[in-house]
């Protein structure tokens, strides 16, 4: 008599499922050790590559379980090094996740969603309308795929990581924290969590839900208004998430973290671009210890958005920086090649 199985998703199970199953198999439980450590720390795709289990136990993991690994399908270079990957789900959907060099760093932009359900106004990846979330091992493989490309193109380590791709990090939180156990665990890829940021559009109770569980990595906030009115025209989640009670979960964050914020900040032509707003900016970042990165706008549409003159920037840093708010501006990365934040829509 045939059996049929329906192979299962072998990542899916923790270490002591995959121990039961060797146990149930008639095998030692053990060998779940030896097969997690291929699937996590040296981030296996195939069980033929898993050398120190018997030929017969790889036909038998075969039989049970899939390796659902990401694939880029496509792989794109900016003139400034950047690289931008497309990558296929086993069910053929795409995100992009982005390789940004720099003189120090390699910094990994992975995404988080498939699409994005925030409809902020300024965003390409807005427009995609929010069709999943990534699983822990589909953030995982991006962070694998770049580590790769790190060391093959640049002969370099990767440094940090930054949830700055598509999607909200925060409304997927689980599989977000399940992802990063991997990337740090010493049995995982064993990197240092203060290496790591999650970029949020700063959904308050979720940065309170991150305090309470004592999460170690940076919090960076989208805030790109620090008036109410604007950054509800602008980004839609203000209505229900407002200035308010965003500050008082970055108060409580700061309480429990002792961790300082990052704001990413945009200053555009006719939103944000008056002394009031850079005064009401000065006067959030004073709720808790925070840093501030202007970063430039990247067109995605005809014009609609458009980037504030040098000297509206100057005034701002003025003021900032003036009154002890260390503030950057951030140069576009990959522009050519729509790597850029806020320009990844799977244009491809
Ligand atoms: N949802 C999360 C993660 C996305 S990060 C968040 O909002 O933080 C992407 C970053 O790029 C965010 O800071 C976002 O506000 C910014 N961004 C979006 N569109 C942009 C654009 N066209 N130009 C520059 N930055 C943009």
């Amino acid at each position: 008599m045939t059996e049929t199985i329906t192979p299962r998703d072998i990542r899916k199970l923790k270490l002591d499922e995959l121990k039961e199953f060797f146990v149930s198999q008639g095998d030692k439980a053990f060998r779940a050790q030896q097969v997690y450590d291929w699937l996590w720390n040296k981030s296996a795709k195939s069980f033929e590559q898993m050398t120190n289990l018997s030929l017969e136990t790889r036909e038998m993991l075969k039989k049970n379980f899939v390796i659902n690994h990401i694939k880029v399908d496509k792989m794109q270079r900016s003139e400034d090094g950047t690289i931008k990957n497309a990558v296929m789900l086993h069910d053929g959907l795409v995100v992009e996740s982005v390789l940004i060099p720099t003189e120090k760093r390699i910094t990994a932009c992975v995404s988080s969603q498939v699409g994005c359900s925030l409809a902020c106004k300024f965003c390409a990846t807005a427009r995609l309308k929010r069709q999943r979330n990534l699983s822990p091992d589909e953030i995982y493989d991006q962070v694998v795929a770049i580590k790769e490309q790190a060391e093959m193109f640049f002969g370099r380590p990767l440094t940090n990581i930054v949830f700055m791709g598509m999607g909200e990090p925060l409304l997927n939180y689980n599989n977000v924290l399940a992802a990063i156990d991997k990337i740090t665990n010493q049995k995982g890829l064993g990197m240092a969590t203060k290496r790591i940021t999650v970029s949020t559009v700063g959904v308050a109770k979720m940065i309170m839900k991150m305090a309470d569980d004592g999460v170690k990595f940076n919090l960076a906030v989208s805030l790109h208004a620090a008036i109410n009115k604007t950054r509800s025209s602008i980004m839609p989640i203000n209505d229900t998430n407002s200035l308010e009670e965003l500050g008082e979960a970055l108060k409580y964050w700061y309480q429990k973290t002792k961790s300082k914020v990052t704001y990413e900040y945009v200053v555009w032509k006719g939103v944000n671009d008056t002394e009031e707003h850079a005064r009401a900016l000065l006067k959030f970042c004073k709720l808790v210890p925070s840093k501030v990165n202007l970063i430039e706008y990247n067109p995605i549409d005809e014009g609609e958005f458009q980037q504030a003159d040098d000297k509206v920037l100057d005034m701002y840093m003025h003021l900032l920086e003036s009154n002890g708010i260390t503030t950057r501006i951030r140069k576009s990365r990959g522009k050519d090649i729509d790597a850029a934040c806020g320009q990844l829509a799977n244009k491809g």
